[in-house]
Order: C-alpha cells, then sequence, then structure tokens
C-alpha cells in the first residue's frame, strides 16, 4: 500500500473525533448552565442579606455595616469554590487519571494568573456588580424580587439593568456610584459573568483536547479539519496535516477544529 494512501485518516476515526467535539461542546455548555445557577444562587443571597441590613438607599455599600460585608464575601468564597469545582469535574477530573503536571497546564499559572486567582478576581467583581444593582434598587424603592428578576435578565450587561438606568436618572448621586474605587455605570460594558464564562468553558475545552492528545499518544501526525463553517482564516490555514509536535488542542479560543490522529 502506498504511504500516502496509509496517511489518510480513515472514515471512522473522522467520525469519532467529530464526536468528541460535540462531547467536549456538551462539557462546555454544562459549564455554561451550572456558572449561571451558580451566580444566580450568589445574586439571591447576597440581595437578601442586603435587603436584610435596611441601609439608607443613597449610602447603600457592603462595606458601611461589616457584618453585611462579611456576610456578602462568605457568598463570594461559595461562588469561587463552585465554580472552581465544576470546572475542575468537567474538565478533567472526571477522567480519573489525570496528573499535577496535566492539572497545572490548565489550572496553573497563565499570563501571570492562575485559574483561581483569575476566578478570584471576577467573583469579587461581581459582587460590586450587584453592590451597584442593590443600590439603585433601594434608590427607586424596587423590591428584591424585581431586583433579582432583572440581574438575572442582565448577566451579560449588568449596567444596561433598566433598574440601574432609573436609579441614575432619578438620583445624580447614583451615576457616581463608587465601591473600593470601582466606578459603576456609563462605559461599563463588559460583565463578569462573560468573564467567568470565559475562564471556565476555556478550562473545559482545554482539558477536553489535552485528554484527546494524551489518548493518541504515540501517533506521528495529525489532520485538522473544519469544525464549523464560521469564516477563520486561522483554522482555514491550518486545516490539514501536521506533525505531532504541533498539537495544542485548538488554534484559537473557542476554536472547534477536530483533530483526527495518524
Ligand atoms: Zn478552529
Amino acid at each position: 500500500m502506498p504511504i500516502q494512501e496509509a496517511m489518510v485518516p480513515g472514515k471512522n476515526d473522522i467520525r469519532q473525533a467529530r464526536e468528541y467535539i460535540r462531547q467536549r461542546l456538551a462539557a462546555e455548555e454544562s459549564m455554561r448552565g451550572s456558572l449561571g445557577a451558580f451566580m444566580e444562587e450568589a445574586a439571591k443571597r447576597i440581595v437578601e442579606i442586603a435587603y436584610k441590613y435596611r441601609v439608607p438607599p443613597a449610602m447603600f455599600r457592603f462595606s458601611r455595616n461589616k457584618e453585611l460585608q462579611e456576610e456578602a464575601d462568605e457568598v463570594i468564597r461559595w461562588l469561587e469554590r463552585q465554580i472552581m469545582e465544576t470546572a475542575h469535574r468537567l474538565s478533567m477530573l472526571e477522567w480519573g487519571n489525570e496528573s499535577q503536571v496535566e492539572t497545572d497546564s490548565i489550572f496553573g499559572k497563565n499570563h501571570g494568573k492562575t485559574f483561581m486567582q483569575r476566578n478570584g478576581i471576577y467573583c469579587r467583581r461581581f459582587k460590586y456588580e450587584l453592590e451597584g444593582s442593590i443600590a439603585a434598587a433601594l434608590i427607586i424603592g424596587a423590591s428584591k424580587e424585581k431586583l433579582l428578576q432583572s440581574i438575572k435578565e442582565h448577566f451579560k450587561s449588568p449596567y444596561t439593568n433598566p433598574i440601574f438606568l432609573q436609579a441614575m436618572k432619578e438620583k445624580s448621586s447614583a451615576t457616581r456610584l463608587l465601591s473600593n474605587g470601582i466606578s459603576y455605570g456609563a462605559g461599563r460594558t463588559n460583565s463578569m459573568y462573560t468573564a467567568l464564562e470565559k475562564l471556565s468553558t476555556h478550562a473545559v475545552s482545554q482539558g477536553w483536547m489535552k485528554h484527546w492528545g494524551d489518548m493518541h499518544e504515540g501517533a506521528e501526525g495529525f489532520y485538522s479539519f473544519r469544525g464549523s463553517s464560521y469564516p477563520c482564516a486561522t483554522c482555514d490555514n491550518m486545516a490539514g496535516y501536521h506533525p505531532i509536535s504541533e498539537y495544542q488542542g485548538g488554534w484559537h479560543l473557542h476554536c472547534v477544529c477536530y483533530f483526527v490522529f495518524i
């Protein structure tokens, strides 16, 4: 058999590689769903705590009251743990044979910070997103239920929350809500939901793709196939055969190319 023919990946291998990507995407979706549920739960608990303390609306800050602050921080630590544990479970711990090296390659330092450090930073910023929404709700006299509903609906853009916008109109001080040096409102378009979603689904994706490489240890090379019809010059360029040294599990964030080993 000519060598070239032997190098062509079989239909069954292609099918399996594509199926593996489908399973990976399902794991990412599961991460996304869990993240949303955890953040909703954290918001619910923190709103309950905040309303309980009856801080004057115009002065609402978690730091206004030591116990309030501590209770809110406890919820944030709970949120951090849930995200960390779920990302671990969905990315690699479920394989049961991960080594410290593998765990480090995904959860260890990357561009100066570990997964846990970024997770902590984003969760604490989420607390301030909530603080802004709670302060706004207190200013306009919105109920806990209404506030929670609108927080959930605006996870991806907390400062377009109508409660927040209304409070800014009603009271000019709300436009300058400040806490720990973070100002809310105008010009802020990123959300911590988006940051945490990116962080956690990427870890899940990396874990799966690392495992896919490990499963084919000893291969000499691999074929890269486009997994979507979305225009991407990078993935178009990378389609085709590569020596094994070039395997990196994906060509960019959210890459859905699939890889068949030879
Ligand atoms: Zn790709």
